[in-house]
């Protein structure tokens, strides 16, 4: 456990070894032509960027995505050497940082190319650059056009820029539009190695498509939810453990009768007399509000439904049936989620709050203390 006094019940317990053995079976997996980048944005799907590092390069990942110049930087500052690549838009008038850091810039349109080239030239620095196109997603990318070929080839013989990766990413809608993506992104490629241009590293696989499309994971995958144990796949298997769990502590107990109701609005009113547990996590902290009467949190393997509206600081749970929970409500521990049975897990919470997995793991805010082990 790290050392930092803690001031809080509510946390965010985040296994380390469980994340190094989630790598490690995607090596094996893949094998080892194929490069692994650990994609660590979003605070590292909210366990904690700065922390996951080091051990992320420990297990061999060759590469880190993320999604922003801060989070490329953060990177930095924990490790001199790891290839960053920002997966998307920097606004041009940051370049300075993303040549000053050394950092791997997606290049999608010839203009920022020009400019990336320039600031590169004044610092005497030659920046990676991976070209980015669109085949059907239609967020960030050089369409595949003739204009683009054009554009493209230009940018190779920038003398500042090195262009070392080329790269798509799929709307993952179904298998079939997948292969289109897949053709269309190929036959670019090959068009522009017949122009005489060359990729070290060219990629296209997600964590998905990295367990269900093996013939998608070309030089290197971009694994994001599988690293932390978020099991999408539905064709392939790898095995990957859900690498966080969130707990708190009963803040207080209330002894209330049949009819009285609970939280803002009484949405939820006792049909029995109930013994109702408040616990210090809410929406504040990155639960949906939208669990509100419908999610659970598990003490002592018990399933206490959340009753009436989950607040910002607060949520409320029906203790009822738990024995002696009246005497021994300060020490137990309140599991909002983690992987074992008796309790919601990622994806439970994610199905009742109409949303993905990811989703629910970023929301978790800077407040909830992250605790690594
Ligand atoms: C976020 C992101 C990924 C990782 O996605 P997962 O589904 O979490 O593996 C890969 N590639 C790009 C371009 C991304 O933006």
């Amino acid at each position: 456990m790290n050392e930092h006094k803690s001031l809080r019940d509510t946390k965010l317990y985040v296994d380390l070894g469980k994340f190094q053995s989630n790598i490690h079976s995607i090596s094996k997996l893949i094998g080892d032509r194929t490069r692994i980048m650990a994609v660590l944005k979003a605070n590292a799907y909210g366990h904690g960027l700065a922390e996951l590092v080091k051990p992320a390069v420990l297990a061999g990942v060759s590469y880190v995505g993320v999604a922003t110049l801060r989070e490329a930087i953060t990177v930095r500052e924990c490790d001199e050497s790891v290839p960053i690549l920002i997966l998307g838009y920097t606004p041009e008038h940051l370049f300075d940082a993303v040549v000053e850091n050394n950092i791997t810039q997606t290049i999608f349109d010839l203009d920022s190319a020009k400019k990336l080239d320039q600031i590169s030239s004044m610092k005497n620095h030659k920046t990676k650059v991976h070209i980015k196109i669109d085949t059907g997603l239609h967020r960030l990318g050089f369409s595949d056009t003739n204009q683009s070929l054009e554009d493209i080839w230009v940018i190779n013989k920038m003398k500042n820029l090195n262009i070392e990766g080329i790269f798509s990413h799929l709307a993952l809608t179904d298998d079939e539009s997948n292969e289109v993506q897949f053709l269309r992104f190929s036959n670019f490629v090959q068009a522009l190695e017949e122009k005489g241009c060359n990729f070290k590293i060219k990629h296209l696989a997600d964590s998905i498509a990295t367990v269900d499309y093996p013939k998608y994971r070309l030089d290197m995958v971009r694994v994001g939810a599988l690293i932390y144990g978020v099991r999408g796949f539905h064709k392939g298997n790898v095995e990957v453990e859900l690498i966080s769990s969130l707990k708190t502590k009963i803040a207080q107990i209330h002894k209330i009768s049949k009819g009285e109701g609970v939280s803002y609005d009484y949405t939820w009113k006792a049909e029995r007399p109930s013994i109702i547990g408040t616990i210090p996590i809410g929406y504040g902290d990155g639960i949906p509000r939208n669990l509100s009467n419908k999610g659970y949190a598990s003490v002592d393997g018990w399933k206490c439904p959340f009753v009436g509206l989950i607040n910002m600081d607060y949520a409320m749970i029906d203790l009822t049936y738990i024995p002696d929970i009246a005497k021994t409500y300060k020490d137990k521990e309140v599991i909002i989620y983690d992987d074992s049975d008796s309790s919601m897990d990622i994806s439970d919470i994610a199905k009742i709050t109409g949303t993905n997995k990811n989703d629910i793991l970023c929301r978790i805010t800077p407040r909830v203390e992250r605790v690594y082990f």
